[in-house]
């Protein structure tokens, strides 16, 4: 590995005092930040409107990393799931989902997860780093190239709910929708990118300070401190009521409802005080609820709730005007749904 720094770590205004210390034009910022972020060149022979000179000392001093889609997987519902390679060997999975009206790139910000939450594959990894801006660029840009080379459509949608927890990793995940929305970037709408997060109150804070235009979705699962604590230990250090203060400051500031995304397990969440405790919450403020079907892991501990308790869920919203919609896996059969995510293959190529 090397030593040299990360040229795409760098921000446009760090390239320009940089270039400027070395005696060149501020201008030339502009064109490098072109050719690493819209023309996604891998070399720094290729800025061709740079001197040989500049070009030389910049690959004296930097790398410029890139992202290799090591495996691709397709599901029979169409769902592609790419298992990529970072500069370092570390491996993260992303996910491409279309439907007939969108296509929608689901992405990691993390290498494995910090968080425990109990029904989710990923926290069995633990947490090994964050991801830098370019490597969540890239991966927004190598399903933006699938969508295009498979189905022959743009990608229309990115939810950052793959590995890791988006505000943990603030200021890259940040950097990379500056890119990912930016004309020189991709150019995308930031009203098509949601941030989940498992709701970290005081970052959901800071997040709202920013009037931020992308949406959030918060991962709750349970309205009641008993459920959450035990299924999301992040819940003893931040309890529900400072979730509801959290998102009402949220909403005060950016005037966007907060989607919730909510698994009804059998027997952890499927009773009626468990769908009063979210209408309760509903009522306090603005949101809307995906009611998600749960993704086996394999040890039988949580289980998806019957159909009726997810319907009791639906009417009890409806009925105090919450639009709630139930929504199915994708992806399945590769490993690809929420909360599947886990290098499944990686590690067996690893055992093996
Ligand atoms: N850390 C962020 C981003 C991950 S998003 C967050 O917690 O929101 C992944 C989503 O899938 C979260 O809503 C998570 O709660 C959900 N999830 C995790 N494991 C799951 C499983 N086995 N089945 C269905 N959804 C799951």
């Amino acid at each position: 590995m090397s030593d040299k720094r990360d040229i795409r770590a760098l921000s446009r205004k760090e390239i320009k005092s940089y270039l400027v210390e070395l005696g060149e034009k501020p201008f030339r910022a502009n064109q490098i930040f072109e050719w690493l972020w819209q023309k996604g060149i891998k070399d720094f022979d290729d800025m061709t409107n740079l001197s040989k000179e500049l070009r030389e000392h910049l690959q004296e001093n930097f790398v410029i990393n890139h992202i290799r889609v090591d495996e691709m997987q397709r599901s029979e519902d169409g769902t592609i799931k790419n298992a990529v390679r970072l500069y370092d060997g570390k491996v993260v999975e992303s996910v491409l989902i279309p439907t007939d009206t969108r296509i929608t790139a689901c992405i990691s910000s993390q290498v494995g997860c910090s968080l425990d939450c109990n029904f989710c594959a990923t926290a069995r990894l633990k947490r090994m780093r964050n991801l830098n801006p370019d490597e969540i660029y890239d991966q927004v840009v190598a399903i933006k190239n699938e969508a295009e080379n498979f189905y022959g459509r743009p990608l229309t949608n990115i939810v950052f709910m793959g590995m890791g927890e988006p505000l943990m990793n603030y200021n890259n995940v940040l950097a990379a929708i500056e890119k990912i929305t930016s004309p020189e970037g991709l150019g995308m709408s930031p009203k098509r990118i949601t941030v989940s997060t498992v709701g970290l109150s005081k970052m959901i804070r800071k997040l709202a300070d920013e009037k931020p235009k992308f949406k959030l979705a918060l991962s709750l699962h349970s309205a009641r401190d008993e459920v959450r604590d035990k299924i999301m230990s992040i819940n003893l250090k931040n309890p529900v009521s400072d979730l509801i203060e959290a998102l009402k400051y949220w909403y005060a500031e950016t005037k966007s409802r907060v989607t919730l995304e909510y698994v009804v397990w059998r027997d952890i969440n499927d009773k009626a005080e468990d769908i009063q405790a979210l209408v309760d919450f509903c009522k306090q403020v603005p949101t809307k609820v995906n009611l998600i079907e749960y993704n086996p892991i394999d040890d039988g501990i949580f289980q998806q709730a019957d159909y009726a308790a997810v319907e009791a869920y639906q009417k009890a919203l409806q009925a105090i005007d919450v639009v709630a919609t139930v929504r199915r896996s994708r992806g399945k059969d590769i490993d690809a749904a929420c909360g599947q995510l886990a290098n499944k293959n990686q590690v067996e190529l690893e055992q093996a």
